[in-house]
């Protein structure tokens, strides 16, 4: 919010209605938007509502407005299966919200979605087998209720008002100005400014060569390293084909298994021969940068490929900001802010008149709602998770959350698959309840964090993992992050099978 805007001023009188629908979806990102498209193309005769509490649709691309915004993904595969991709395969966040828009436009799904509908509680009753959502109207402050059916969670992972920054010591005595990508101020000159980038991920790597023409100078200030992938923001193979006239429907298709193709390779080769995988990666800098830049020291991570997400850099263009000089790599740590600048461990002292924490994200475990269950507060944190979509003891509930080694959206696109089946079944036995529970045999299964630290280990969830569902050791008690298994084995799974308890 600026600071001109006014808060919304609750009404006298709370209104008590309630509106009812099938399904209800949160969020209208790039989860909740291919969500309603497929309710509408599978379960047609379905009544549902997407609750958005933005002003718009988007998620991700609404909220971040950081010069440079882009995704770090290809868009063939974060673009849904359904509406072909035919722009260049790295897209700006403008980019990815006029391809949402169309999707919205051209399936008439504008009539399903309420913004600036913020969802508070959800509370289950297995008395009469609904979920009742209350939900905070932003522009009014109206108290609305909703009942559902089944509530299909497209939240997201992460708090949207805010970005997550660490406290540093004397950050009140900095004269500049400092700022996180997540709430980038409209009006931020940089021109002509000393700017100072914190943080090592793809928002620096996106932030730093869009700053870096106008900035005096601008340095990446990280702790460790990241990897990144530095190549052509094209796709040849679908730029042939569409020379040829080929239907953008095919080539869609085409592009997205091609790129599917070399990511498993990809990640398969990141696991079996790390060593070669990261000398390529390393080999993509030095070519930008030269045989005199100290790579060892800013661009060698300590982990292995693939434990955080590699950042893609279209036509390397970070490195071409640092091999120019108006960009560079500090790797060091902060002592302390200071009036000028920032004092680093190592006794250097870099000045700025502007500092921006690209410091990543503040989880938030399904949106910040009280869920309850039967009067029950539900701590998810106690709950093992079915496959990363439904979790134990919770009744008639869904979350998407994606991929992080391939495109999110290959999945909004899969578990709309499986739950729309997933419908049509409960239509089919006339049941209205469904829970997911451990059987007899996974009673001894050892529970461990969400996701195993060693396989994935990004700062947002090392900082929030305690709060996320548990996971045991079998494909059903997990999200696997597996794409590539799961494509052949969610279509395949028995909705009859043990685990599934209808009512
Ligand atoms: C800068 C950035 C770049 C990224 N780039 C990529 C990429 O290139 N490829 C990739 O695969 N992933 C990327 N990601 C991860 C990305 O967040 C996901 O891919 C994807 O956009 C998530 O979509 P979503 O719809 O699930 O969630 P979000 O985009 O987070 O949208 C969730 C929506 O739900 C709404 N909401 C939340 N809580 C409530 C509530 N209680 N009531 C009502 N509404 C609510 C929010 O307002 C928001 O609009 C990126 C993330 C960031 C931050």
């Amino acid at each position: 919010m600026t600071m001109t805007e006014t808060r919304p001023t609750p009404t006298s009188k709370p209104k008590q209605e309630t509106t009812h629908f099938d399904v209800i979806i949160a969020g209208a990102g790039i989860s909740g938007v291919g969500t309603a498209y497929h309710l509408t193309q599978q379960c047609p005769d379905k009544s549902f509502v997407v609750l958005e509490g933005l002003e718009s649709f988007g998620g991700t691309w609404h909220t971040h407005r950081y010069p440079g915004i882009r995704s770090d993904s290809d868009l063939y595969t974060f673009g849904y299966r359904f509406k072909p991709w035919v722009g260049a395969p790295i897209a700006t966040a403008e980019e990815i919200l006029s391809y949402m828009g169309e999707v919205i436009e051209e399936n008439g799904l504008a009539r399903h979605i309420r913004y600036r509908h913020k969802i508070t509680s959800a509370r289950w009753s297995s008395k009469n087998n609904l979920w009742t959502l209350e939900v905070t109207r932003t522009d009014t402050g109206e108290q609305l209720h909703f009942t559902t059916n089944f509530l299909w969670m497209c939240q997201g992972y992460y708090r949207h008002e805010k970005g997550y920054t660490p406290e540093w010591e004397g950050m009140k005595d900095f004269r500049g100005v400092i700022v996180h990508p997540q709430q980038w101020p409209e009006d931020l000159d940089y021109k002509g400014k000393r700017v100072i980038v914190i943080g090592s991920g793809a928002t620096a790597a996106t932030v730093v060569p869009a700053m870096a023409a106008d900035c005096a100078h601008i340095t990446v200030l990280q702790r460790s390293p990241t990897y990144f992938i530095p190549a052509r923001n094209e796709n040849k193979l679908a730029d042939q084909l569409r020379a040829l006239e080929i239907d953008e429907t095919w080539i869609h298709e085409i592009a997205r298994r091609q790129i599917l193709q070399e990511q498993a390779e990809f990640t398969r080769r990141s696991f079996e021969e790390p060593e070669a995988v990261k000398r390529d990666l390393l080999g993509a800098v030095r070519a930008y940068l030269g045989p005199d830049y100290d790579i060892e020291k800013h661009f060698t991570p300590k982990y292995r490929p693939w434990r955080q997400r590699v950042a893609f850099i279209p036509d390397g263009d970070l490195f071409r900001g640092i091999a120019s000089g108006k960009a560079s790599m500090v790797t060091d740590e902060i002592e302390r802010f200071t009036e000028k600048g920032i004092l680093l461990k190592s006794g250097e002292v870099l000045e700025a008149d502007i500092i921006v924490t690209a410091t990543g994200f503040d989880l938030s475990v399904l949106g910040d709602i009280r869920f309850t269950v039967d009067s029950a507060p539900v701590d998810f944190s106690k709950t093992v998770t079915y496959r990363g979509m439904m979790f134990t003891g919770v009744p008639n509930m869904v979350w998407i959350f994606g991929y992080f080694r391939a495109s999110w959206t290959l999945r909004v696109d899969l578990v709309a698959d499986f739950v729309c089946r997933l419908f049509n079944h409960m239509k089919k036995k006339h049941v209205r309840k469904v829970t997911v529970a451990l059987r007899p045999e996974d009673r001894d299964m050892p529970l461990k964090p969400w996701i195993d630290p060693e396989n994935f280990n990004p700062g947002y969830l090392m900082r929030g993992m305690h709060l996320m569902p548990k996971r045991g050791d079998k494909p059903e008690w997990q999200h696997t992050q597996d794409y590539w298994a799961e494509k052949k084995e969610l279509p395949k799974v028995d909705l009859d099978a043990s685990e599934f308890i209808y009512e």
